[in-house]
């Protein structure tokens, strides 16, 4: 079954009254939205006591919750006290999502190239993600789905490539497949079905299936420039882009089953409800 989320709340959440996330249970069901993605982006600070009653609110109105993991951890940091600092934030975002008691997906941004050459970043990164593999089987959470983002700048590992082989360090990291970025670092390079099929070919052939299948994606429009990412936009764009609608046809053409959430601008919801009307409405 493919699920359609929001990272966030929307703007006209708390336009219509809302004010805790907890609230966003009851909202995002009737709407329809299936999956919210709660974002510790700027760290991980909640209680645990708030924590379970996020989970209990979104077990009770059946809304899937996902974590994304703080943006500051970097694999590929030099000082191996910094890549410490990371697997612990790792950590502090499973340990939400168990305190959630609800959910299976934290995402996180794996690496900056910083002033390290590029092969030499990414093979640092994937010795790190490998420390980190092992300290999650350690720690008993190798029963969470690990999700490795596509990243938006040229300056932040996250190639399709890249994250399609640090995918096969563990059987917990799946691909997080951030097509705004995709198309961002590429200065447009999705516009076709061929575009996004050529991609998951690419992952079909790289890796087990169940890591296509129920792969994580992240879908909104993003203006970019010459190093990549500016910042993200709305559905309302129409010069950036990507488009869902070519995507939609292939998710649908190979039957495959992901986690689809929207990050547009405050207009996440309304968003993510577009693309799970166009799915449902124009593929079927
Ligand atoms: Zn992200």
């Amino acid at each position: 079954m493919i699920k359609f989320g929001v990272a966030g709340n929307s703007l006209s959440f708390y336009a219509e009254g809302n004010k805790h996330t907890y609230e966003a249970a009851k909202w995002c069901a009737e709407k329809g939205i299936d999956v919210f993605e709660y974002s510790f982006g700027k760290g991980v600070r909640m209680t645990e006591s708030t924590a379970r009653q996020i989970g209990n609110f979104f077990r009770l109105y059946n809304v899937d919750l996902s974590v994304h993991a703080p943006y500051y951890i970097n694999f590929a940091n030099p000082e191996s006290n910094k890549i410490n600092s990371s697997i612990n934030y790792v950590f502090q975002s499973l340990t939400k999502l168990k305190e959630f008691n609800w959910g299976e997906r934290v995402i996180l941004h794996p690496a900056t190239q910083g002033k390290l050459m590029r092969n030499e970043a990414v093979e640092l990164t994937y010795k790190n993600l490998s420390l980190l593999a092992e300290n999650v089987v350690q720690q008993g959470f190798s029963d969470k789905k690990i999700c490795l983002e596509t990243m938006g700048k040229l300056a932040q590992i996250g190639t399709v490539e890249e994250i399609i082989n640090f995918c096969k360090i563990a059987p917990f990291y799946f691909p997080c497949i951030d097509f705004g970025h995709i198309n961002a670092r590429t200065m447009g390079g999705l516009k076709s079905s061929d575009d996004y099929r050529r991609i998951i070919d690419f992952m079909l052939d790289n890796l087990p299936f169940e890591k296509v299948n129920r792969m994580h994606i992240h879908f909104s429009k993003i203006m970019y420039g010459s190093a990549g990412e500016i910042k993200h936009l709305t559905f309302s764009d129409n010069i950036f882009g990507p488009e869902f609608f070519p995507l939609a046809l292939v998710i649908k053409e190979y039957n495959l089953e992901p986690v689809i959430i929207c990050e547009s601008d405050g207009t996440q919801a309304e968003d993510a409800i577009f693309m799970k009307e166009l799915f449902y409405g124009n593929t079927k």
